[in-house]
């Protein structure tokens, strides 16, 4: 599967907000767009109004990059919740925050979504016993996710959730820190995701 592998701060910038794609760099001084809050490049300081459709461009941008999706990906899930049974924005978010790779990182086994990523890959991640490697898969109701590998890397994990314990876990997670496991007590809402998104600006702009 193709992914970025550029700067990721220049992603921020572009968007012109936090993405928090660096896990704790992000919470300091050093985070460029704390220093520049401006696009990269030479107009990147000039700020022309957005018209409709910029701004729905840049939600959907926003999220891509923050769930580290690349457009052919973005436009499966958006695919599969418009065909779906329901709002077709919210299930666009849920299919997101279900991806194995958000859920590790949202249990604060990894600082961000790209270490989360590779954590799966490296076959550190067991779901209902059975060892997953895809980061793209999704998780269902009920399902237990578990960290298993020998006892010296396990540390680093633990080591990870100290780093991130000031992070909540979100309410439809429930994460056991002394074994590294968690269930999954119900699917996630929109109002679990922590960052805010404007689900309906990417709707309209793929219903076009
Ligand atoms: Fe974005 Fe984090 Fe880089 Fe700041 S440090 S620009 S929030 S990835």
């Amino acid at each position: 599967m193709a992914r970025y592998i550029d700067a990721v701060c220049r992603l921020c910038r572009r968007q012109t907000e936090k993405l928090f794609l660096k896990g704790t760099k992000c919470f300091t001084e050093k985070c460029p767009v704390a220093k520049r809050a401006y696009a990269p490049g030479d107009h990147g300081q000039s700020k022309p109004k957005l018209s409709n459709y910029g701004l729905q461009l840049k939600e959907k941008q926003k999220v891509k990059r923050m769930y580290g999706i690349l457009e052919r990906q973005f436009r499966r899930y958006f695919q599969i919740a418009s065909k779906s049974k329901g709002v077709t924005g919210k299930l666009l978010l849920q299919l997101l925050e279900r991806r194995l790779d958000n859920v590790i990182f949202r249990l604060g086994l990894a600082v961000s979504r790209s270490e989360a990523r590779q954590i799966v890959r490296h076959n550190f991640v067991y779901i209902n016993s059975r060892r997953v490697n895809i980061p793209s898969y999704s998780i269902e109701k009920d399902d237990i996710i578990q960290i298993k590998t020998k006892e010296k890397k396990l540390n680093r994990f633990k080591e990870t959730l100290q780093i991130s314990k000031d992070k909540a876990v979100p309410a439809w997670l429930e994460l056991n820190q002394q074994d590294l496991s968690a269930k999954v007590l119900r699917l996630p809402e929109k109002e679990d995701i922590q960052q805010p998104i404007q689900e309906q600006l990417i709707v309209e702009l793929y219903s076009k």
